[in-house]
């Protein structure tokens, strides 16, 4: 994974997707929320454009703050982050926002380049689109696929209903036309938080192992190599050639080595 890329700074005016209003901040002693700067603003924008994972983000706008003053659960974990829909409330004085994006502002400074990108890619990660799906018979498959066009979610391995007719999924839009429809592609997108893959203790999976599929599905990840998104990601300015599309051929070491 190319961290240095994500990581250059953008001009304002690439900041496409990225709110950063000029408001008044808040501080309460240590408690603080303000308007986060270019660098994180520049890496989830990057971020949006260089992967087709987040290819939806490119129709959102989304808020970026920096927070202070987080306290450490009394199990001892610190948020590093936290993403939500945003609200009303979010829109006073704002562009109409989608998402809320708040980065731990005490643990910023001390992340690598490479943290500071897997934590803004896993907030971004949470701001996602509604994904819906329909039984499509074989003979109108590849038409309905084109139609779809970039809304299209490949899905693995092909699923099938008692007729033969192949799942097909792909972002759900807030309109009248229905999927396949002329003009759906311009309706909004539905908004959804998505939740982790990973949810267990530290404490059960040292006694247990990888109990159940989802953590043998993790030991397998740590297991391959990270994911790269080749050297020509950034090439062009602005212009994320692979913006679309599905994963990218493994290469590199793992565990960010
Ligand atoms: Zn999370």
């Amino acid at each position: 994974m190319q961290t240095e890329d994500f990581t250059k700074p953008c001009k304002p005016a690439q900041l496409k997707n990225i709110l950063l209003p000029k408001r008044p901040a808040w501080v309460d002693g240590e408690r603080s929320l303000f308007v986060a700067d270019n660098e994180a603003a520049s890496i989830a924008q990057r971020l949006i454009d260089g992967l087709g994972d987040h290819r939806h983000l490119l129709e959102a706008k989304i808020v970026l703050l920096y927070r202070t003053g987080k306290k450490a659960s009394p199990d001892g974990l610190l948020e590093m982050g936290r993403a939500r829909k945003a609200t009303a409330r979010d829109h006073i004085g704002l562009e109409e926002a989608d998402f809320v994006v708040e980065i731990n502002a005490d643990r910023w400074p001390d992340l690598d380049d490479r943290e500071k990108v897997a934590l803004v890619d896993h907030e971004l990660t949470h701001c996602a689109a509604v994904i819906a799906g329909r039984f499509v018979s074989r003979l109108l498959l590849d038409q309905f696929i084109n139609a779809i066009g970039s809304d299209f979610i490949p899905t693995e391995p092909e699923q099938t209903d008692d007729e033969g007719r192949v799942l097909v999924r792909y972002f759900r839009r807030k309109g009248e036309a229905k999927a396949g429809e002329d003009g759906y592609h311009e309706q909004p997108l539905a908004w959804r938080m998505r939740k982790h893959d990973v949810q267990d203790f530290c404490d059960v999976i040292h006694r247990w192992g990888a109990w159940n599929p989802i953590l043998v599905r993790l030991v397998d990840v740590l297991e391959e190599p990270l994911i790269d998104d080749g050297p020509s990601l950034f090439e062009e300015e602005g212009v994320s050639q692979k913006a679309e599309g599905g994963r990218k051929e493994a290469a590199g070491a793992r565990r960010g080595k």
